[in-house]
């Protein structure tokens, strides 16, 4: 019965991860995942002996705790910050793993008298160490909290930490068990990789932030396989196999839509310093919500090209009214996702989904990269490193390599943003210096109130 409640558990894992890769059932897919997780604890609470132990009260405690705070959070969280909470989330997982790992020997007293099982927990506490700090390190960045400057040292530090932990490793596997104290050991193992997680997060900036935390949640994955293999743990193995791949998968998809390599990433190598002009050199063209009310008109093929700026005003559903707009004057409306548009994978995904837009209607960047001038206008909203030509063409530029939405092929581009600020990489956005290039200045959403305000009046 326990093996059949674990094994629908399993199932419901999988389906719900299915469910994720398509926007219209990510929702459902979140709900099935989270009832199987919840199968699999009902399956273990039934089937463990708590006689005489006070355990299962202290379980159940911390699962309300843990829901309500939970819920809490999620529902306050600003959609801007749900990176920092994703990191966050990561980090505690990681954590999880390294203190289970503890408790298995400092606080249960387990004699770990075989190789295998040894390695197995060692690694636990290594890859589990290292997702947290590491995750913690993600986060402060993303919370744009003031951290120490990439430097040499922070290198030869990190380098230090892993010989150490190599050296553990083999010392341990090579020796006899009589001779080689595993308590120690895997508090020095536990020790050194809280101190990598963050020399190996701290050099990572920029534009690679995503593959980073995508590469920490692939090893929280890990690190729970491997304590699942320790308590022999089916769902904990399972799942932490499903996490583990998937952010390994989804890793090298971030390298290779923002052109870099892994070794790049974590060594925090950028490619260039962005030496094309100076801030406030740049002259931009300005536009009216007025005038782009009109071009938008004339318009046969639109499309939108949504960023970061949209997630900070909020402006999807302005989005989707445009959208509806255009589509009763006859007006073909499109949005262009890029791959790491928004501050985390999937972002400009969730907040369209959240404002109905129809799938249909959201094209890759891939789809339609190669057709661009086909689109009379183009609103870039609150987009900037994503539509930077210079990623295309100035081998100095921060960004040179990446793979961007060629707006600039357009007829038209419009570009809504509040001021001259650069965008996520500080990287010159070379857009603006074309012909066919306007920018519409302002909060997104007020913009594109103006401009439905004036379609409805044309
Ligand atoms: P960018 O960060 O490059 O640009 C955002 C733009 O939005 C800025 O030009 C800003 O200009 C504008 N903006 C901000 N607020 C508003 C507002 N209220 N109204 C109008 N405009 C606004 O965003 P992109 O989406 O183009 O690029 C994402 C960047 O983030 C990439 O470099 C990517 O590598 C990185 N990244 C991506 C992650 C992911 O997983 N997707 C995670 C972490 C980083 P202004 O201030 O002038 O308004």
């Amino acid at each position: 019965m326990l093996m059949f409640a674990y094994l629908a558990a399993t199932v419901g894992l999988v389906q719900g991860l299915k469910f994720m890769g398509d926007p219209a059932k990510a929702k459902m897919g979140n709900l099935v995942a989270a009832a199987s997780v919840l199968v699999a604890l009902v399956a273990l609470v039934l089937g463990t002996s708590w006689q005489g132990s006070s355990n299962l009260l202290l379980l159940l405690l911390m699962m309300v705790i843990g829901t309500v705070i939970g819920n809490v959070w999620s529902n306050r969280v600003a959609m801007t910050a749900m990176p920092q909470l994703v990191s966050i989330f990561n980090g505690l997982g990681g954590a999880c793993a390294t203190v289970l790992g503890l408790n298995q020997v400092f606080g249960q007293g387990t004699m770990v008298d075989d190789k295998l099982g040894g390695s197995v927990l060692l690694l636990t506490n290594l890859f589990g160490a290292v997702a947290f700090t590491g995750s913690m390190i993600a986060y402060l960045k993303l919370d744009g909290r003031k951290l120490p400057r990439p430097a040499k040292v922070q290198k030869t530090l990190a380098q230090i930490l892993l010989g150490i932990i190599v050296v553990v490793f083999g010392y341990y596997l090579l020796m006899p068990v009589e001779v080689t104290p595993f308590p120690l050991l895997l508090l020095v193992v536990t020790v050194a990789a809280l101190f990598y997680g963050v020399y190996f997060a701290l050099p990572v900036g920029g534009a690679d932030m995503p593959v980073m935390i995508s590469l920490l949640n692939a090893l929280s994955g890990v690190a729970t396989l491997m304590a699942g293999l320790v308590f022999r743990d089916p769902v904990m193995i399972i799942g932490g196999i499903l996490v583990g791949a998937t952010g390994i998968i989804l890793t090298l998809q971030m390298c290779v839509a923002m052109n870099r390599s892994l070794s790049g990433v974590l060594a925090g190598k950028f490619s260039g310093s962005g030496t094309a002009k100076a801030e406030g050199e740049q002259e931009l063209t300005s536009i009216t919500a007025v005038e782009t009310a009109s071009l938008l008109a004339f318009s046969k093929q639109v499309a939108v090209v949504p960023g970061y700026g949209m997630a900070v005003a909020q402006a999807q559903r302005e989005c989707f009214a445009l959208q509806e707009l255009l589509r009763q004057q006859g007006v073909d409306m499109h949005f262009i996702i890029h791959p790491v548009a928004g501050r985390m994978p999937g972002h400009m995904n969730v907040l369209l989904a959240e404002a109905n837009i129809p799938y249909a209607s959201v094209k890759e960047m891939s789809e339609v990269n190669n057709t661009m001038e086909h689109y009379d206008t183009v609103l870039v909203i609150g987009a900037n490193d994503v539509v930077n030509p210079a990623a295309e063409n100035d081998p100095d530029s921060p960004i040179y390599g990446m793979p961007i939405i060629r707006a600039y092929k357009a007829k038209q581009v419009i570009v809504l943003k509040r001021s001259t600020a650069k965008g996520y990489s500080g990287a010159v956005n070379t857009l603006f210096d074309r012909q066919n290039c306007k920018v519409l200045f302002g909060d997104a959403k007020s913009s594109l109130e103006e401009i439905i305000n004036e379609l409805k009046r044309i």
